[in-house]
């Protein structure tokens, strides 16, 4: 229960994290400013690669404000009947597309179940995120899974991958906004993940070893079930699928 409210605290806290943005922004800033001084005081041209950095440092910066924007606002979610199945499927040839880039697959396996009530703009964010993140935990060759079936209580999304796995030290750190372990991460894909997952009590769920992770997303159906935030519930294993 600890846990639990600790992650109930650093959601919590997403709406002061005014410093972290100004801090996790301004070194982008910083190495662009440096760059295009020194450009100007050695009147010399920057190279591509001196370019290319600056670029990535600004694509950077923009995907922190961006992903911070949907952790901050869109607190009452635009909630209507959607099927889960069809925003999974739309949203295949953009995760497949992402995929072949790095030589992964995708593969999905939809069962029929009930329409239920989300917003459907958060969802496929949820999506995207976790899908993502299965991504790049992979290596070429492997394959990534989505799926979508139904449970008694809920409807669940489960996105599996064959990648690296989760270190067991840095479970408890996950979903904490900007925790990273990538060199270009903005560490808010989880965070906005749980934020989402909240808002339409869902719970998340992960299993991890060195197999890889499957991070499942349990929508309650029933209101009584009220997730609030009974947030993660971590289960290491070693053993296959
Ligand atoms: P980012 O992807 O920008 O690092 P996230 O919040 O999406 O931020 O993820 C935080 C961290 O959680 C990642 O840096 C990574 O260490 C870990 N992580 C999340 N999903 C996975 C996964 N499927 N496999 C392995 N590690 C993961
Ligand atoms: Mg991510």
């Amino acid at each position: 229960i600890e846990k639990e409210m600790g992650r109930l605290e650093r959601l919590n806290l997403i709406g002061e994290m005014a410093a972290g943005i100004a801090h996790e922004i301004r070194n982008p800033m910083t190495t662009v400013r440096g760059f295009l001084q020194y450009a100007k005081h050695s009147r010399t041209v920057l190279s591509p690669t001196h370019l290319d950095l600056m670029v990535a440092e600004l694509d950077r910066a923009n995907s922190i404000i961006t992903e911070f924007l949907s952790l901050a606002k869109n607190k009452n979610a635009d909630k209507k009947l959607h099927s889960l199945g069809s925003v999974v499927e739309s949203l295949l040839p953009l995760i497949q597309a992402e995929a072949i880039l790095s030589g992964k697959t995708v593969v999905t396996d939809i069962e029929t179940v009930p329409e239920f009530e989300f917003d459907e703009k958060e969802i496929r964010q949820l999506i995207l995120n976790l899908s993502m993140n299965g991504l790049e935990a992979m290596q070429a060759g492997e394959c990534l899974k989505i799926r979508v079936y139904e449970e008694t209580d809920a409807i669940v999304l489960a996105v599996e991958d064959e990648g690296s796995g989760i270190a067991p030290e840095i479970m408890d750190k996950l979903g904490t906004p900007f925790f990273t372990t990538k060199d270009s991460g903005t560490g808010l894909g989880l965070a906005v993940c749980y934020s989402i997952a909240v808002r339409h009590n869902a719970a998340i769920d992960i299993k991890t070893g060195n197999w890889g992770t499957i991070i499942y997303v349990r929508f309650k159906l029933n209101a009584a079930d009220a997730v609030s935030i009974k947030q993660g519930r971590y289960d290491q294993e070693d053993c296959s699928r």
